[in-house]
C-alpha cells in the first residue's frame, strides 16, 4: 500500500542485508480481476488490488507484509492497513510464508529498532548488520524523497535503486547525500495552460491501472501540481485552521497540501481523486469542498472503484479543464444569473 512512499526504504534495508528483493509486476487486467474475487466486497479499491499482486507471486521464498501502525509522531495510519498483515493473508499463494513486523513511529525510533532486531532474527542476520540496514535504508529512503522533489516521477526516482540493486554502481546517490532536497517538484510549465492541482492517496494517485492514466492524460492539458509540491512545514501550517489535527498520515497530507492550494492563486482549479468506500476521504473531501467553495475555486473529485470507466474519466476531466479555460479567459465578465466570474472575488 505504502511502496510508492517507502519502497526505496524497503529496497535499501533488505538490499544492505544481501536479501534479494523481488515486486511483482505492475498492476494489469489479470492483477485486478484476481483481488476482485478474492478480496472482501467491502474493503476499498487500493486493497482489492493488493490482494491481486499478492496472488501472483510466485516462486519467492517468503512475502513481506509489514504492519503500518504510524510513521511519524501524533499520526496513525487507516484501520485497513494496520490489520493488513492478517486481513489479506488468503491471498497469499500457500506454502510461502508471510514475514511481517510493526512499524509504529508513535513509539519512537529507538523502539522500531527493537522491532527490526526482532524481525532480524527470522532473517538470520545480527544486530550489526540491521543497524547497517536501517542506516542504508534512511538513505535510499532520502535520496528517494529528493529526486521526488526535483521532479522526477516514480520509476525514474526508482531506477537508480534498481541499477544498484543490479550491481552497477549509482554515482547520483552522492549527489542526494550532500543535498537537502528543498526544490519543489516541478514539471515542465506552459504558460498559455491552466494549472491544476492533484490530491490523493499515492496508491491512486501514482497506480496507473487503477487511475487509467489520469496523471499523463492531466499533464498532456494542464500544469500539474502534486502534493509532493508543497513543504511538510506548509502542510503543518494548513492544519492550524482546525479545531483538531487530523491524526491519519496521508489524509493530513491530503488536507494540508489540498487546503494550501486553495488559497494558491496560481492554481486554477483542484482535483481530488478519491476511492468509493474510503473513510479518510469521505471527511477530507468534504471539509476541502467547503473551503474550495468559499474561495470559488473550481474543485471536482473523481472518486474511482472497479467499476469506473475510462471514457467517464477523460469526460470529467476534459469538461473540468474546459471549465477553467473558459474561466481564465472571461473572468471580468458577468455571468447571465450574476454570479461574479472573478476568481478572487467573493462578491455576488
Ligand atoms: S485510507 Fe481509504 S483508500 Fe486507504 S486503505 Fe484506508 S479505506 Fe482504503
Amino acid at each position: 500500500m505504502y511502496y510508492y512512499d517507502y519502497y526505496p526504504f524497503w529496497a535499501g534495508f533488505f538490499y544492505s542485508l544481501g536479501i534479494e528483493l523481488v515486486t511483482s509486476s505492475p498492476t494489469n487486467r489479470g492483477i485486478m480481476e484476481a483481488g476482485l474475487k478474492k478480496a472482501s466486497d467491502d474493503t476499498c479499491l487500493p486493497i482489492k488490488v493488493l490482494v491481486g499482486h499478492l496472488q501472483a507471486f510466485k516462486g519467492v521464498d517468503a512475502v513481506f507484509i509489514p504492519r503500518l501502525v504510524s510513521v511519524e509522531q501524533k499520526t496513525y495510519l487507516c484501520p485497513k492497513i494496520l490489520g493488513l498483515p492478517e486481513s489479506v493473508l488468503g491471498a497469499v499463494p500457500e506454502g510461502i510464508p508471510v514475514l511481517t513486523l510493526n512499524v509504529n513511529m508513535r513509539e519512537g525510533r529507538r523502539s522500531f529498532l527493537k522491532e527490526l532486531e526482532k524481525f532480524g532474527v527470522q532473517l538470520g542476520k545480527s544486530r550489526g548488520q540491521i543497524h547497517q540496514a536501517l542506516s542504508e535504508a534512511y538513505k535510499w529512503l532520502r535520496h528517494y524523497e529528493y529526486l521526488r522533489k526535483e521532479g522526477w516521477d516514480f520509476e525514474e526516482s526508482i531506477s537508480c535503486f534498481d541499477q544498484i540493486m543490479d550491481k552497477s554502481t549509482g554515482d547520483r546517490i552522492k549527489k542526494a547525500d550532500n543535498n537537502t532536497g528543498t526544490d519543489e517538484l516541478s514539471y515542465p510549465e506552459q504558460d498559455n495552460r491552466p494549472t491544476i492541482a492533484l490530491v490523493g492517496h499515492s496508491y491512486l494517485t501514482y497506480e496507473n491501472y487503477s487511475n487509467m492514466n489520469l496523471l499523463q492524460k492531466l499533464k498532456q492539458k494542464a500544469n500539474l501540481k502534486v502534493i509532493e509540491n508543497v513543504k511538510l512545514e506548509e502542510i503543518e501550517a494548513q492544519h492550524m485552521s482546525l479545531r483538531k489535527k487530523i491524526f491519519w498520515s496521508h489524509a493530513k497530507k491530503i488536507f494540508g497540501a489540498g487546503n494550501s492550494y486553495v488559497s494558491n492563486l496560481e492554481v486554477d482549479g483542484i482535483i481530488y481523486l478519491s476511492c468509493f468506500g474510503c473513510g479518510t476521504d469521505s471527511l477530507i473531501n468534504d471539509i476541502l469542498a467547503r473551503n474550495a467553495r468559499i474561495s470559488h475555486k473550481p474543485y471536482m473529485v473523481i472518486t474511482l472503484d472497479e467499476h469506473t470507466g475510462e471514457a467517464g474519466v477523460v469526460t470529467r476531466l476534459e469538461a473540468f479543464v474546459d471549465m477553467i479555460e473558459r474561466r481564465l479567459n472571461n473572468e471580468t465578465n458577468l455571468s447571465s444569473y450574476g454570479e461574479c466570474l472573478d476568481r478572487n472575488s467573493s462578491i455576488v
